[in-house]
């Protein structure tokens, strides 16, 4: 997973955003609980890209946005911003802002000025950072509100009074801690476009933490997938949902069917597991195998119908096969009539992803 750094120079544009190497961060004390956080994590982040940090809980992602912030100092390796060593730096001396999930907004402040705080903390003139205080909230369609407090808002506002004011001091890199993990689906989802769309209007860095799959394959240039401490792999939504590295992978971002070394033998004479998504196995009800060439199938009994609103998600034990999931894109009576039904579960061979790291 390691990115070399290239010998020769690189142009001012080339410069990445934020360069990682070897980045590790140990909490506790050896022997007594020591927990190795991020652990030799290199990485390069584009200038102008959004970048997510996806992982389950512990994994180690908000860790290392701490300590591109300089909330957390490494216990080894660097942190280089736009080509500058920040590793030993006070967060106010990077060109980082933050913006964390519970908004931190001052509850007795208007928002005019929650927006215009960073400004004044940089000895900005009043007039000045109140025009531009106005001018962020504008953009973020709150310039009608200024006056009010954080009280007197919706949690999606809030979330917007915490982007402006993060925005304000024009940082080269906005960091993004779970920012939508508060707010209910709908919402959501909106935030994400809006997201988005700022972000490619300000050409700004984004890096942004989730542990939500689907947050991360909507809104990323590229995303890394963290696992313990570490990056299990880095590329784009499309890459890391139709090529995933390996089984966690594979498993974390949407659903897989994993087929072990030992069925795989059996099915295709070689080594190594491989995974084929739910979307791209197809059930035959009167259970009759397909015979065609570059067809795989195997008989199974239906152990459960959900449906899901787009489409019916079947689940099937698979005869010398493992429990794998279909989704099915008709209408299926889900009352328990076709539990127990034997059927016949087919994949093409360009629906198998064999798995690199068990190869
Ligand atoms: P979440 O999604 O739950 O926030 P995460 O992937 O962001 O998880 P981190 O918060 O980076 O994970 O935590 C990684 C590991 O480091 C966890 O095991 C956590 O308990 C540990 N950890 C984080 N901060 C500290 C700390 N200040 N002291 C001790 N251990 C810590």
């Amino acid at each position: 997973m390691s990115q070399t750094a290239p010998s020769v120079p690189e142009s001012a544009a080339e410069v990445p955003a934020i360069r990682l190497r070897k980045l590790t961060k140990t909490f506790g004390t050896k022997g007594l609980g020591e927990t190795t956080a991020v652990d030799g994590v290199d990485l390069d982040i584009r200038q102008g890209e959004f970048f997510s940090m996806l992982g389950p809980s512990g994994s180690g992602k908000t860790t290392v946005l701490r300590l591109i912030a300089g909330f957390e100092l490494p216990t080894a390796g660097t942190i280089e911003l736009e080509g500058r060593d920040v590793s030993g730096k006070a967060p106010f001396e990077r060109d980082v802002n933050t913006v964390f999930q519970d908004y931190a907004l001052f509850p007795h402040m208007s928002l005019v000025d929650n927006v215009a705080y960073g400004l004044r903390v940089r000895g900005m003139a009043k007039g000045e950072r109140r025009e531009r205080a106005v001018e962020e909230l504008e953009r973020v369609q709150l310039g009608k509100f200024m006056h009010r407090r954080p009280s007197q808002l919706s949690g999606g506002q809030r979330q917007r009074v915490a982007l402006a004011r993060a925005l304000v001091v024009e940082p080269k890199v906005l960091l993004l801690d779970e920012p939508l993990g508060a707010l209910d689906l709908k919402l959501r989802q909106q935030m994400q476009l809006e997201l988005k769309e700022l972000q490619r209007s300000l050409g700004i860095t984004f890096i942004f933490v989730t542990h939500d799959q689907e947050e991360a394959l909507t809104m990323s240039d590229r995303i890394g997938v963290f696992n313990n401490g570490r990056l299990a792999q880095i590329g784009t939504a499309h890459e890391i949902y139709q090529r995933p590295l390996g089984a966690f992978v594979a498993n974390f971002v949407g659903t897989s069917n994993l087929f072990t070394a030992e069925v795989a033998a059996g099915l295709y004479h070689r080594g190594g597991q491989f995974v084929v998504r739910p979307e791209r196995l197809s059930v035959d009800w009167a259970g009759s195998p397909a015979v065609r060439d570059g067809v795989t199938s195997l008989p199974g009994t239906v152990t459960s119908l959900v449906y899901v609103g787009h489409a019916t998600q079947v689940r099937v034990a698979l005869e010398g096969g493992p429990a794998v999931v279909v989704l099915v894109g008709s209408d299926l009576p889900v009352d328990g009539s076709l539990v127990g039904s034997r059927v016949a579960v087919s994949w093409t061979d360009a629906d198998v992803v064999w798995l690199p790291d068990a190869a």
